[in-house]
């Protein structure tokens, strides 16, 4: 197609996990969503906000967000951007550190978001392998000598595996670097610590959050970034003028005054969560530590694929992932205790007439 830039041309796309519809007749474990409906709070602030007009643009830096969210974290209002989920950060900070030609570098394997984000700017992207504990090494730190390393990216939780690195051992990579590191907490509160305290401690450590996965806002869009003022006023610049609409400012702003909502259900998934590892185990399965609201399972004898396509088939949806050099498995989200239920006894199913 002679009309897009070459980069374009040459880009597969990024293809977001299978969104069946109507979702309420299937059983969907395959994109990391919350089971549950958010806090009733979010919907009434959405109401509320709806009817005090669209007529108007919002708030371009989302303010009420901004000190809602200062106030949960314990930051200034400055220290935060608001994105159209945590996808709209990540392009964000692509577009404002990696030029064309320079590197973003990232573990492997991991969420494969980070190298179309590289490959749009016509930028590369340089992957760093999990060491045998799903811990990293001094090769994510390393300056490459073909290309110029602008941006680390760490999913901490890791999506696939839900593995987890402690802070401390983040800080210590951070110092190694030369260019900024941003943690994706996507998965953070389903872990016990985070790395958000770092943010003061370095200027090149940045944290982004969403509202996707632990606030059940999947279909909301919204996200975050925590850095420090003077990298937010950066990044403020080139995102899109009003990214975040007004409903989605009012909801969010919302669910993270609601705290006491966001403990509740992080107590559910964290209690089906130790369910599911243990039924899949007893099938057979392995699997890292969990530190998210999925698990990441590999079986020695039987097909991931073909487990992922007779589940589709029984209207169960899970998210088959095949890394290229690393392998295949299948990444299984925490439902419902009842949907994970179905799920594993559809799996034993399958197994028993695999084997
Ligand atoms: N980071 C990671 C590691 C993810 O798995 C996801 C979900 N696909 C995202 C970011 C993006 O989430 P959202 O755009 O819904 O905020």
């Amino acid at each position: 197609m002679k009309y897009v830039r070459p980069e374009i041309e040459a880009l597969k796309g990024y293809v977001p996990g299978y969104q069946p519809r109507p979702v309420e007749e299937v059983i969907k474990l395959n994109t990391n969503e919350n089971p549950y409906p958010p806090s009733p709070r979010v919907i009434e602030a959405i109401e509320v906000q709806a009817r005090q007009g669209l007529e108007r643009y919002p708030s371009p830096m989302a303010d009420s967000f901004r000190e809602q969210a200062g106030e949960v974290l314990g930051v200034q209002p400055d220290w935060i951007l608001a994105g159209n989920g945590s996808d709209d950060i990540l392009t964000i900070c692509t577009r404002a550190f990696v030029g064309q030609g320079e590197t973003i570098r990232s573990p492997y394997p991991s969420y494969i978001l980070y190298r179309t984000l590289a490959e749009i700017q016509g930028a590369r992207i340089d992957f760093a392998r999990f060491r045998d504990d799903w811990s990293l090494g001094d090769d994510f730190a390393t300056e490459l000598a073909e290309s110029k390393l602008r941006l680390g990216v760490i999913p901490n939780p890791n999506s696939p595996t839900g593995t987890f690195i402690e802070p401390e051992a983040i800080y210590e990579l951070a110092q190694k670097m030369s260019c900024p590191l941003l943690i994706d907490e996507a998965y953070v509160d389903f872990a016990s610590r985070s790395c958000v305290e770092l943010v003061a401690r370095d200027e090149r450590i940045m944290v982004c959050r969403t509202l996707s996965k632990s606030y059940g806002l999947a279909g909301l869009r919204f996200g975050y970034i925590v850095a420090q003022p003077h990298m937010i006023a950066e990044l403020a610049k080139v995102k899109d003028s009003y990214n975040c609409d007004a409903l989605s400012i009012a909801g969010a702003t919302a669910a993270l005054a609601d705290q006491d909502w966001l403990a509740e259900n992080r107590a559910k998934i964290l209690a089906t969560r130790k369910r599911l590892v243990a039924a899949m185990t007893d099938l057979g399965f392995e699997q890292p530590e969990s530190h998210a609201n999925f698990t990441w399972n590999t079986h020695p004898d039987v097909s991931h694929r073909t487990i992922a396509e007779k589940l589709a088939d029984a209207g169960i949806y899970v998210r088959y992932m095949d890394y290229d050099d690393y392998g295949d498995g299948l990444r299984i989200s925490v439902g419902t205790d009842r949907q994970n239920e179905l799920c594993i006894s559809k799996i034993a199913e399958i197994i028993a007439a695999e084997s």
